[in-house]
């Protein structure tokens, strides 16, 4: 038993620890406050020596191929000096991006960008130009660098921890590439499954999107941009860019005002909330208003509502846009005039001097006022401060030790093995006993496009000859666990090539083997070009599945894909199915070891899996989408059947869930409730578990959802082992957008849902 002093000791201790917290808190706050307090100065103090020119090119980015020897046809990243002293001389371009064609080295990375600093120096006040990266899932654009899962599988890890370390990784490899502004995460929600940048997205449903979505900023920029180890982060695209009416990209949104507060706004404001520091802008529309053009999006919500101070990109080409697309503006220049006044910093032009023209004669019309340049450029100045560019711009040699170390191959497996989601598996036929005879066939079999998906090497990601030789297809990886005698494959690199059809080959192989291994979905595609019209997988896929099931050869059906491609044509006779996404680098032997049990899967489904192309229904859907009245006059509740629900995916061992026990039945004001389960692993394997806590408001003023949900975690279990979860809700957990601008939680009955588990509160004032 402790002794009184032992206990007072330990009381003395903890309050000299709180108060010793508190103070570091408040040193960082104060130290953070006047160094802002310091750059604001620097900043004011460069805007005074600025000519109108030299501000207007700080707002103009262009793209790489602008400098490149060759332009578009550059394949070296070699720099053309004439094309780059008119660049950052004359234009006097604050920014430029992207990589053309190919990804280049650290070192190619590091010439580049000194090419270009070094230009800078010829500038009136040497403002170093600030290069940006899409670095979507990993250092995406440089040579050898740690390809992640995309969001889409991120979320279904359900494990922030895995999107933090991705994007410190990330940070890592591309401000060792020199590069310290990086054009993600994605913030957009996935409930257009259409969408052709559904993958980029974290999944259907807001909270999930929140949680990841600080995650991934915290390991972007917590250790300070100044610092060789962060980047600077981009919410994008602001806002509603991925509910496009018809699923086609960059086509007209509609989004009522309720919506866009449940749905599209939350992730941005939790984001701010953990520091991003620049967001691009929605090249769409909402409610035929281009984003680009909506001053009440840009400035009344983001800045006067949500508190956003830094720095607003365009999206491609999306100023100019605004007359030669969506036709709002009747020239170029009343479309630069709308833009900036409704409050974009910075022009992706991205291919010539327009802008700057065009804002240079504006300005000095008096069209834009000076006052609107200033702040712009003041916002651009300060990421500029903050990134360090002042004290050293150029690449920091320090820094190229963070490239490539061996635990990141490590992290990028334990991030893809936790996204995999098994969907099916009947009378347990996987994991497989090694020693089988197996047949790999299928599209993605010996494809790294189809395990890496968009943005990577290029941004399309399709070129299979600019992927490291290192990174495994899922036939190689599935040699390596059963050995090259037990397998057999009809397959051919390249996802797209004819012979990779072919149904003959397939059932002949089929005769002397145990299992197939069909590996089907979508090869690499990104933005537009990804664009479909038929949400359902292609027939030629179906045909292979089909010849697969006629040999009556068990068949395992391995989907790498972005988007949930529709299968109930064929999901019926396939004994297991394993959902990967697009698993990124370590993708190949992640799904090998899933097959052969290395792993037991834990990912769950961030997405309803559809069924059927007209029964697109969320899981958070109103009871009236539940309601179907298949016959006259009589109602079933079967309006939520999909493929796999939200939520859905199977593990190699059983758990069970004790009932939900709540510390009260009454949740009151600003008092928080625990909600606790117990869950055991009852099978006989260790195993992850993915769990999502559900509520549901019995009755509300305006129609409410049947279930949403407000938090997930993930534990592991060993066999025979229990742990029991506690989750805390409070009110803002249950509270719902009323109207265009009022969050609120109203009195009245909760059920809080995990598993089948089901418990009882009411939420008083
Ligand atoms: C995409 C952005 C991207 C930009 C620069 C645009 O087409 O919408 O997400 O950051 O290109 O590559």
């Amino acid at each position: 038993m402790k002794s009184i002093f032992t206990k007072m000791l330990s009381l003395t201790l903890t309050i000299v620890m709180v108060f010793s917290v508190q103070n570091l808190c408040l040193a960082q706050e104060s130290e953070e406050a006047t160094k802002s307090a310091i750059i604001k100065e620097k900043v004011q103090a460069l805007l005074d020596k600025m000519s109108i020119e030299e501000k207007v090119g700080q707002m103009t980015q262009v793209n790489l191929n602008v400098i490149l020897d060759g332009g578009y046809n550059n394949t070296d990243g070699s720099i053309d000096t004439v094309l780059l002293k008119e660049a950052v001389v004359d234009y006097k371009v604050g920014s430029i991006l992207n990589a053309i064609n190919n990804p280049y080295s650290v070192d190619k990375w590091h010439e580049i960008i000194t090419k270009i600093l070094d230009q800078s120096k010829n500038t009136p006040n040497q403002i170093p130009v600030l290069y940006g990266i899409d670095a979507i899932h990993g250092a995406n654009y440089t040579s050898e660098s740690t390809l992640f899962p995309h969001n889409i599988g991120i979320a279904a890890t359900r494990n922030p921890s895995i999107a933090k370390e991705g994007a410190k990784i990330t940070a890592l490899e591309v401000r060792a590439s020199g590069i310290r502004w990086n054009f993600d995460p994605v913030l957009d929600i996935g409930r257009q499954p259409l969408w052709p940048r559904f993958p980029e997205t974290y999944g259907e449903d807001p909270y999930m999107i929140k949680t990841m979505a600080v995650a991934t900023v915290e390991g972007y920029e917590e250790d300070g941009l100044n610092s060789t180890t962060s980047v600077a982060s981009t919410m994008k695209h602001y806002v509603g860019y991925s509910h496009p009416r018809t699923g086609k990209d960059r086509t007209p949104a509609y989004i009522p005002d309720i919506e866009l507060r449940e749905y599209h706004l939350p992730q941005f404001q939790a984001a701010i909330d953990a520091g991003a520091s620049t967001i691009m802008i929605n090249s769409g529309s909402v409610n035929n208003i281009p984003v680009h053009a909506n001053r009440h999006l840009l400035v009344d919500i983001l800045r006067t509502e949500m508190g956003f101070e830094g720095l607003a990109v365009s999206d491609w080409e999306d100023i100019i846009r605004l007359h030669t697309k969506h036709r709002v503006a009747e020239t170029p220049k009343e479309a630069v005039r709308i833009a900036v006044m409704a409050g974009i910093d910075m022009s992706m032009v991205p291919h010539d001097y327009s802008f700057f023209e065009l804002l240079v004669e504006l300005v000095k019309e008096g069209a834009v006022p000076m006052s609107r340049i200033d702040e712009a450029v003041g916002r651009i100045l300060t990421l500029k401060f903050r990134t360090g560019l002042f004290d050293n711009p150029y690449p920091e040699t320090e820094a190229i030790a963070n490239f490539g170390k061996p635990e990141f191959k490590e992290a990028a497996l334990k991030a893809a093995r936790e996204s995999i989601t098994l969907l099916k598996n009947t009378d347990n036929i996987l994991p497989l006993a090694r020693g089988k005879k197996i047949l790999v066939a299928g599209p993605g079999a010996k494809s790294v496009t189809s395990l890496n998906g968009a943005w990577s090497y290029t941004w399309q990601g399709d070129n299979e000859d600019l992927y490291p030789s290192s990174y495994k297809t899922i036939y190689q990886a599935i040699v390596e666990k059963a050995g090259k005698d037990n397998v057999v494959s009809t397959s051919y690199t390249n996802f797209e090539r004819k012979e990779n059809y072919q149904v003959d080959p397939l059932i002949e192989a089929a005769k002397k083997v145990d299992y197939i291994i069909l590996c089907l979905g979508e090869n690499a595609y990104a933005e537009s070009p990804g664009v479909i019209d038929d949400l359902t997988l292609d027939a030629r896929q179906l045909k292979l599945a089909k010849a697969a099931y006629s040999t009556g050869k068990p068949v395992i059906i391995i989907l790498t894909e972005g988007r949930p491609r529709i299968i109930s044509d064929i999901e019926q006779d396939a004994k297991g199915i394993l959902q990967a996404y697009w698993p990124g680098s370590q993708g190949g032997p992640a799904i090998a070891d899933v097959i052969y049990g290395d792993y037991n899967p834990s990912g769950k489904l961030p997405y309803t899996y559809p069924k059927y192309t007209g029964s697109i229904v969320m899981y958070d859907y109103k009871y009236s989408e539940l309601l179907q009245e298949l016959a006259p006059g009589s109602l079933t509740e079967t309006g939520y059947q999909p493929q796999w629900p939200f939520g859905f995916g199977l593990s190699y061992t059983t758990f069970e869930y004790s009932d939900i026990t709540l510390s009260s039945e009454e949740l009151k004001g600003n008092d928080s409730i625990e909600v606790s389960i117990t869950v055991k692993n009852t099978g006989d394997k260790d195993g992850d578990i993915a769990i999502d806590l559900f509520t549901r408001d019995l009755f509300a003023s305006i129609v409410p959802s049947m279930r949403r949900l407000r938090a997930f975690t993930k534990v592991l279990l060993k066999k025979g082992e229990s742990k029991t979860i506690t989750f805390q809700l409070t009110k803002e957990d249950l509270a719902f957008a009323k109207d265009g601008t009022t969050f609120i939680t109203e009195e009245g009955d909760f059920e809080v849902m995990i598993e089948d588990k089901v418990a009882k509160f009411r939420y008083v004032e």
